[in-house]
Formats: structure tokens, C-alpha cells, sequence
């Protein structure tokens, strides 16, 4: 396995919808090389998600994993590949939470997101499966989404006067929230 390389906001492929994956990828030793590297790159750089643009690949493909302690977290999300993943939003509640992207390096800042969705997707093998997922996991599964269509999380922000530097949010604001 390899790490691969993170693209960085404002390299275009961070910017572009990403194609579906094709049935015929799933038997494909590259592709599940593929979904192996990234969750070796997400350890490495310790994120919680990763999608296939962020590694350069304009593919409907996203891993995600968060662990035990994660403070973020209510619960351990186990490992899991997300293909082709649809959204359904469950009711209309929205919760304000921080979050960063390894696309753009030691910032983070304040999102609002649904509480509540259904995903659809398929698995690494092509087989679908639907769950429900309610706070920072349908935080992660919808940040991760939106790098499909070329978005990021700045772009869903309502203002950018949260947006920190990691270590300015440990001094500064982490602190006051404890
Ligand atoms: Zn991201």
C-alpha cells in the first residue's frame, strides 16, 4: 500500500464533479488498490474521510473511518467505502459543528449540516447497502459528498468568521468550550 498525494484547494480536480464508478471497476485490481491507498492516506494524515477527487481521482468513491476516541464523535464509525453514494435528507434539522479537510491543511471552521440522513451506496465489492446516519457521522458522510460534486466545506460555511487555524482554535477557542 501507498500514500497517496492530498490535492490542495484550488487544483482543479477538487472542483469538478466526479464520474460514477463504473460496474466493470469493481473486479479491477487497481480500483480496490485504489480504495486500499486512500485508507492508508486518511491514517496517515489522520482525517476521518477522504474522497476520490482529494487523491486526484474524479471518481464517485469516498472512505470513511472514525475512531473510538474521537472526541467529535458519539460513536466509532468502523471503516467503510462509500461508491456512488446517494444522499436522502431525514427531517430538516441542521447542527453547527466544526469541521477541516485535508485539502486545506490546519484550518477548520463552523458548518451547518443535516443531523439526520439515509446514504445509499455501494460497498467495495459493488454490493448496495442503506443506513442511517445522525450527527458527526452524517457530518463526515456529507463532507465527503460534497468533494463529489466539487464542493468544500468553505463553500457551505455562513460566514468565515470561524474560520481558524488549528493551533489559534487549541489556544483560543478549544479552551472556552471545555
Ligand atoms: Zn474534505
Amino acid at each position: 500500500m501507498s500514500i497517496l498525494k492530498v490535492a490542495r484547494i484550488a487544483h482543479p480536480v477538487l472542483r469538478a464533479p466526479a464520474k460514477p464508478v463504473p460496474k466493470s471497476a469493481f473486479k479491477h485490481p487497481l480500483f480496490q488498490q485504489l480504495i486500499d491507498d486512500m485508507r492508508e492516506t486518511m491514517y496517515e494524515y489522520e482525517g476521518v474521510g477522504l474522497a476520490g477527487p482529494q487523491v486526484h481521482e474524479g471518481l464517485r468513491l469516498a472512505v470513511i473511518e472514525v475512531p473510538s476516541d474521537d472526541e467529535r464523535s458519539q460513536a466509532e464509525v468502523p471503516f467503510m467505502v462509500l461508491v456512488n453514494p446517494e444522499i436522502t435528507p431525514i427531517g430538516d434539522e441542521t447542527l453547527n459543528g466544526w469541521e477541516g479537510c485535508l485539502s486545506l491543511p490546519d484550518l477548520r471552521g463552523v458548518v451547518p449540516r443535516l443531523k439526520s440522513l439515509r446514504l445509499d451506496a455501494l460497498d467495495r465489492y459493488g454490493k448496495p447497502y442503506s443506513l442511517e446516519a445522525h450527527d458527526f457521522f452524517a457530518r463526515v458522510i456529507q463532507h465527503e459528498c460534497d468533494h463529489l460534486e466539487g464542493d468544500v466545506y468553505l463553500d457551505r460555511m455562513q460566514g468565515m468568521r470561524s474560520l481558524s487555524f488549528i493551533k489559534e482554535f487549541e489556544d483560543h477557542l478549544h479552551k472556552h468550550e471545555e
